[in-house]
């Protein structure tokens, strides 16, 4: 092991595939927006899902194409999970509509259905009316999905699965992002497969793929000439980013099964020094462990951080909860702060990416075996 390499949290791996398909998509003159790569990862994903699918350029455009679809409009109030990454709920405020933060329960530390239909009945107290939820499959975990579907059924509630983190993750037999009406994926750099930036949204019909994608292409109509009837957005991939995403897709299981090896490796070693407190997978529930993700007794986890520093190793706090984000702090919270603040102050992410050899395991573990 060279002591110089850094070992990162969840970098990409590119192999010959990845670069054989991107040299051919560059030679083939294709380069975008369309080409054979876009078709052939799209149906890649769609076969997958079972669903149609339209390759965007971010996680967080399609988030905001997903709202544009669900049709929501300036003043809505969306529901949405509070302990996930601000993209989430960026797309919201661009429609200058109105988040409501959910807190996470303590299993999967995702959205806790208690609080979501405590949040349900008070807003209904007090006349308002939510047609939109976004629930985010933290670190690759399944989301309580049948409570909160029951829940939303029972109210009317469009819901869009955040799954940015959750490609490769389960719930019962199900791929995450497809169970809602809407999903997203993202393929950024630390994703679990990457096409450097990109993003997918996740149809439930050809309808509603149709108006994604012109929306996607600054809603051009079709016709022969340049007609805007409303506003659109640039938010489509390329044939180069698809032939990066298409060589990472066929690889996903490998992936997914080394993340959750990688895992498993940490939880044996660490559950027998400190008391810690992980994701439980839900029975009929698979996932992808996208990072191992861990919460420590008190301040631990900031001496681990500092000592994997001085060792050119990068750890990474969990997500900042978003009720505690000023960029957030004109809208509500339902929930438990006091565990989001334990989620944020004592919780650590160990590196994780499907390319830790077994020696890189040892040394991350023997480190902090020895010095805390
Ligand atoms: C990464 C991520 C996003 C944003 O995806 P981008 O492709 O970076 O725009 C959204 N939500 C969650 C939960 C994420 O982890």
């Amino acid at each position: 092991m060279n002591k110089d390499i850094k070992i990162y949290l969840s970098p990409p791996t590119i192999d010959h595939s990845e670069i054989e398909n991107v040299v051919r998509a560059l030679k083939s003159g294709w380069i975008s927006p369309y080409g054979s790569y876009t078709k052939d990862f799209t149906s890649k994903l769609s076969n997958y899902f079972n669903k149609d699918i339209l390759l965007t350029n971010s996680g967080t455009s399609s988030i905001h194409l997903a709202l544009k679809l669900a049709g929501v409009k300036e003043g809505d109030y969306i529901l949405c999970s509070n302990f996930t990454f601000a993209a989430t709920a960026f797309p919201i405020v661009y429609e200058k509509a109105i988040p409501i933060f959910i807190g996470s329960e303590k299993e999967t530390w995702n959205l806790s259905p208690e609080f979501l239909q405590c949040a349900i009945e008070d807003l209904k107290k007090k006349g308002i009316i939510t047609k939109v939820l976004i629930v985010a499959h933290i670190y690759g975990m399944s989301a309580q999905m049948k409570k909160i579907i029951d829940i939303c059924n029972n109210n009317n509630i469009t819901i869009i699965e955040d799954a940015a983190e959750a490609l490769g993750s389960f719930y019962h037999n199900k791929p995450l992002g497809s169970i809602g009406k809407y999903g997203i994926l993202s393929f950024n750099g630390n994703k679990i497969i990457t096409t450097s930036q990109g993003g997918a949204l996740i149809l439930p019909n050809k309808e509603k793929y149709n108006y994604a994608e012109k929306l996607a292409f600054q809603a051009k109509e079709k016709v022969d000439y340049y007609k805007h009837n409303e506003i659109g957005y640039n938010y489509s991939s390329s044939n180069i980013l698809s032939a990066l995403g298409s060589a990472q897709f066929d690889k996903l299981e490998k992936k997914v099964n080394r993340r959750r090896n990688i895992f498993n490796y940490y939880l044996s070693n660490l559950k027998n020094k400190f008391a810690i407190d992980y994701q439980k997978e839900l029975s009929n529930s698979f996932s992808n462990r996208w990072l191992s993700a861990f919460i420590f007794p008190a301040s631990i986890n900031k001496k681990i951080k500092s000592l994997l520093e001085k060792n050119n190793i990068e750890a990474r706090f969990l997500w900042n909860p978003l009720n505690r984000q000023k960029a957030f702090k004109n809208f509500s919270f339902y929930g438990d702060s006091y565990f989001e603040n334990t989620l944020f102050k004592n919780g650590l992410c160990l590196p994780s990416g499907d390319s830790l050899n077994e020696e890189d395991l040892n040394k991350i573990i023997t480190i902090i075996d020895k010095n805390i």
